[in-house]
């Protein structure tokens, strides 16, 4: 299926959990996530207008990320790029000045090497710290109880800003299951404002993916992560 079809039934489905949250559609940013796909399907989500693209892993990006977007394309604009997988610290160098944003800070040792690679390159790295919500073993990120103090000693990393919050729910078959997520981790974001009087940077939530990002629109979702649905899972 085209994309521009996929855009336009997804963006069908972000209004219509918009309007059941009294929400406006503006405030979903959308990223393509292109792990799965080519050069020319991750061109032509830019030439339908998508803006941000996700990967999880450098190897898989870096064709796209070098060659993006190509110069027979509908559109020339540069795409922003979202790093979105685990990252173990001796890569931060491949991905730190390459991507706009990282979704999956989780620990200090990697907050240490982002930081690092940074100020090298003097430079200020937008990151969402990624929340174990479900404390599923198996899952990368911070565990409940742990967030507050993580958020304290970031402040010691000067090219690292911290701007919102990231997790991913369990798959569940019926989407309303994962519900109770990412009601908590819009909680927590909301209580780190509070803590501050409303002045932490934690502001954004980067929350939903095909399965289930009607739900986390409806509990607040700022970003979300669309692969499957939006550019497809393989070349079709
Ligand atoms: C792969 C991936 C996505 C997109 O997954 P889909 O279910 O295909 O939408 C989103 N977020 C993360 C962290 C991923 O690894």
């Amino acid at each position: 299926m085209l994309i521009a079809a996929k855009l336009e039934q997804v963006s069908k489905r972000i209004a219509d959990a918009c309007e059941r949250a009294h929400r406006h559609p503006s405030e979903i940013n959308v990223i393509a996530v292109t792990k799965y796909v080519a050069l020319t399907r991750a061109q032509e989500a830019l030439d339908n207008g998508i803006v941000h693209l996700g990967e999880n892993r450098w190897q898989d990006a870096k064709e796209k990320w070098e060659q993006l977007p190509l110069s027979s394309a509908v559109s020339s604009d540069k795409p922003i790029w979202h790093f979105i997988g685990s990252l173990q610290s001796n890569k931060a160098k491949d991905v730190v000045g390459k991507f706009d944003y990282i979704h999956s800070l989780d620990r200090l040792s990697l907050a240490k090497a982002i930081d690092k690679q940074a100020e090298q390159l003097d430079i200020v790295v937008p990151c969402f710290i990624q929340v174990n919500v479900s404390q599923e073993l198996t899952k990368q990120g911070i565990m409940e109880g742990q967030v507050y103090d993580f958020l304290n000693e970031l402040k010691n990393y000067r090219h690292i800003k911290p701007i919102g919050l990231m997790t991913m729910a369990p798959f569940e078959v019926e989407p309303e299951a994962t519900r109770p997520v990412f009601r908590k981790l819009r909680q927590w974001r909301d209580d780190i404002q509070n803590r501050s009087d409303g002045t932490s940077s934690i502001t954004e939530l980067s929350m939903g993916m095909s399965n289930d990002f009607e739900v986390a629109i409806e509990e607040g979702a700022t970003w979300i992560r669309l692969g499957t649905i939006l550019v497809g899972e393989k070349e079709e």
